[in-house]
């Protein structure tokens, strides 16, 4: 795994051709394929589901047949049966709102034992601290740099501070645990931008 990777977003998709799509990112070079759910309940508005990730799995391959992971972003409440149905349809990373799980802890350790890699969505006005309890359970922290709900939004900067705060989490659990745990930035990145993100 590269120390830096690109995972565009299926929003800035053409949706009528979402395999082609996926395979001109992966040839380009994306890294993660970022998956967006959207249940027009947490947030308003209303993407695709399971059906779509798992139609989508097989075209998430290198030229060389390795495999790109497919990174699921849920946007839902409740969170617990849709991680499920999202693991079975091949997902590699699911990530979720703590606030829109009424028990994180479950339902971290509900993804990690579908054999997933589970992680934790900050949005731009929430703090960092169930971090600090569940942090042995957690493989990606994601940190929205916009409000979700919407692609083509603008960077909100005061993420970078909170990403420069989730970087000394994750390294003091590096440093007690050996884990790697991958921070990803979701939202309004662009090339003028992802140096200062990076
Ligand atoms: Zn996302």
């Amino acid at each position: 795994m590269p120390a830096f990777c690109i995972a565009p977003s299926i929003l800035s998709a053409d949706f009528a051709r979402l395999g082609e799509e996926v395979r001109a990112v992966i040839e380009a070079g994306a890294d993660w394929i970022h998956f967006d759910v959207m249940d027009n309940h947490y947030v308003p508005n209303l993407t695709i589901g399971p059906a779509v990730a798992a139609a989508l799995e097989p075209h998430c391959r290198r030229p060389d047949g390795s495999t790109v992971p497919l990174d699921v972003h849920l946007m839902v409440q409740p969170v617990d049966a849709l991680a499920l149905a999202f693991a079975k349809a091949g997902a590699d990373i699911i990530t979720f709102h703590p606030d829109a799980s009424t028990h994180v802890d479950r339902t971290l350790q509900l993804i990690r034992d579908q054999g997933c890699r589970a992680g934790l969505v900050f949005n731009p006005a929430a703090p960092l601290d169930v971090l600090e309890w569940v942090i042995d359970k957690v493989d990606v922290v994601l940190l929205m740099s916009v409000n979700p709900g919407f692609g083509g939004q603008s960077f909100i900067e005061s993420t970078l501070a909170k990403c420069a705060r989730a970087r000394r989490l994750i390294d003091a659990e590096r440093q007690r645990s050996g884990r790697e745990i991958r921070l990803e930035v979701d939202g309004g990145i662009k090339v003028d931008n992802i140096r200062r993100v990076a």
